[in-house]
């Protein structure tokens, strides 16, 4: 059978928030794409669904906002840290704060991608090959040249790019088949997430975190009045869960905080942390975005916010279609894109980190110094103002 030969300006390897993020950001720039995606199946519900008020202004400039909304996206106006009895230590409301966007959109994981695939149709020289595997490539003066693979239908490909995006996770073929190499943290607390039906009013749709001697658990918004439940747990008590029934649960977690109420949850999943950092992002004419470039843990729901922050410099930053034929153009777009962004994130990872350690570590000890680090912030404007003002994604004011 005859292989089938693809040119194209752009490939995108992983059709997760991050690909299929970056395909309908550059939907009207006049590129043509081909994105890979190895699987056939919607993503994870669990993951990121949480949408920081700086990505909103970029998901705004995008286009894509009147989409989400339209498809059921939700607003949170803040976060609060209480007590296991529900008393208030912090507020850090938003909807005051002198912001385009004063909250955070919540919309599941698997929507969110599903409307940048839709809205990447768009572009009539966009393609989206799946299920296939990004993991072929042929390679040429450190430049990725060409990306084999079998096509859905039957056949081979051979995809011939310009510019390759490695956007496949945490586990990316791209980063280790083209010899990336990363710092690695393992945190000793998996996360079991659950999600139940709201048993309480919360007209300001707040994300919660109720400090309690054993542990922090987070009461995070989700659509269609329900939540979803993030609660660092010991290895050894992954069986315990697996066979827990819904009174176990509702046992448990209203011994973790009674605030909680009674609850009827179900199991969603239960989840590793690993932070992977990546030492470079730009290999030739390859750039890696996303958990591909780098993974951390959940406990501040900064992944998704960070691919897409990322896409956004990484989109205005791109040689011009007319120009993208041009190798060293390419190489030092995406040098330029390395040389600004790395030393941004590096910094939001460290303190990314630090909150990890904190929600990973599960000893009393560390969940009372933090109920008095929020206790003193809730007693200081300037400084409660600064933590509300950090939630946003926005670097801090200097005026
Ligand atoms: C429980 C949990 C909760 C989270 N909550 C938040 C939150 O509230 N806010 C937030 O910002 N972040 C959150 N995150 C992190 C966020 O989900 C991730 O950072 C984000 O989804 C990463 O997107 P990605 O596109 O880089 O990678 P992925 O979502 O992993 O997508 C990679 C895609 O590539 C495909 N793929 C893999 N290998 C190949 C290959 N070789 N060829 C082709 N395709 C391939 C996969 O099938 C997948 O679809 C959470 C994570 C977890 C685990």
């Amino acid at each position: 059978m005859a292989v089938e030969h693809i040119d194209c300006d752009i490939l995108i390897v992983g059709g997760g928030i991050g690909g299929s993020g970056l395909a309908a950001a550059l939907r009207a720039r006049g590129y043509s794409i081909v994105l890979v995606e190895a699987s056939k199946d919607p993503l994870d519900t669990a993951r990121g669904d949480h949408i920081q008020p700086v990505v909103v202004e970029i998901l705004d400039k995008w286009g894509v906002l009147p989409t989400f909304m339209a498809r059921g996206a939700e607003k949170r106006f803040g976060t609060r840290y209480r007590t296991p009895s529900g008393e208030l230590i912090l507020d850090c409301p938003l909807e005051n704060l002198p912001l385009p966007h004063p909250y955070y959109l919540v919309f599941h994981h698997e929507k969110i991608g599903q409307a940048f695939l839709d809205l990447a149709a768009e572009n009539k020289n966009f393609r989206l090959i799946r299920p296939a595997w990004g993991r072929d490539f042929e390679t040429k003066d450190g430049d990725v040249v060409g990306l084999h693979v079998k096509l859905p239908a039957g056949g081979d490909a051979i995809i011939r790019p310009k510019l390759v995006i490695g956007a496949d996770g945490r586990s990316s073929q791209v980063r280790k088949l083209l010899g990336f190499t990363t710092d690695d943290y393992e945190y000793q607390s998996p996360l079991v997430m659950l999600t139940a039906p709201h048993n309480q009013e919360d007209p300001h749709n707040d994300l919660t975190a109720f400090m309690g001697a054993t542990g922090m658990t987070f009461r995070i918004p989700r659509t269609d009045r329900h939540w979803k439940f993030s609660i660092p747990i010991g290895q050894d008590e992954i069986g315990w869960w697996k066979a827990s029934t819904v009174d176990d649960r509702r046992k448990l977690l209203k011994a973790r905080a009674p605030a909680l109420g009674d609850l009827e949850t179900s199991i969603i999943g239960f989840y590793p942390c690993k932070l992977a950092n990546c030492h470079q992002w730009v290999r030739g004419n390859v750039v890696l975005i996303g958990d591909a470039a780098n993974s951390l843990h959940p406990a501040h729901g900064q992944g998704m916010n960070i691919a897409l922050r990322n896409a956004a410099v990484l989109v205005n930053n791109l040689p011009p279609p007319d120009k993208i034929g041009d190798p060293a153009a390419v190489r030092s777009a995406l040098a330029v894109f390395e040389a600004f962004q790395k030393p941004i994130m590096t910094r939001v990872l460290a303190g990314n980190h630090q909150r990890a350690l904190e929600m990973d570590n599960r000893d009393g000890t560390a969940i009372v110094e933090s109920t008095r680090f929020y206790a003193a912030a809730a007693k200081d404007p300037t400084q409660s103002a600064l933590f509300t003002w950090l939630t946003t994604g926005y670097p801090p004011r200097t005026s």
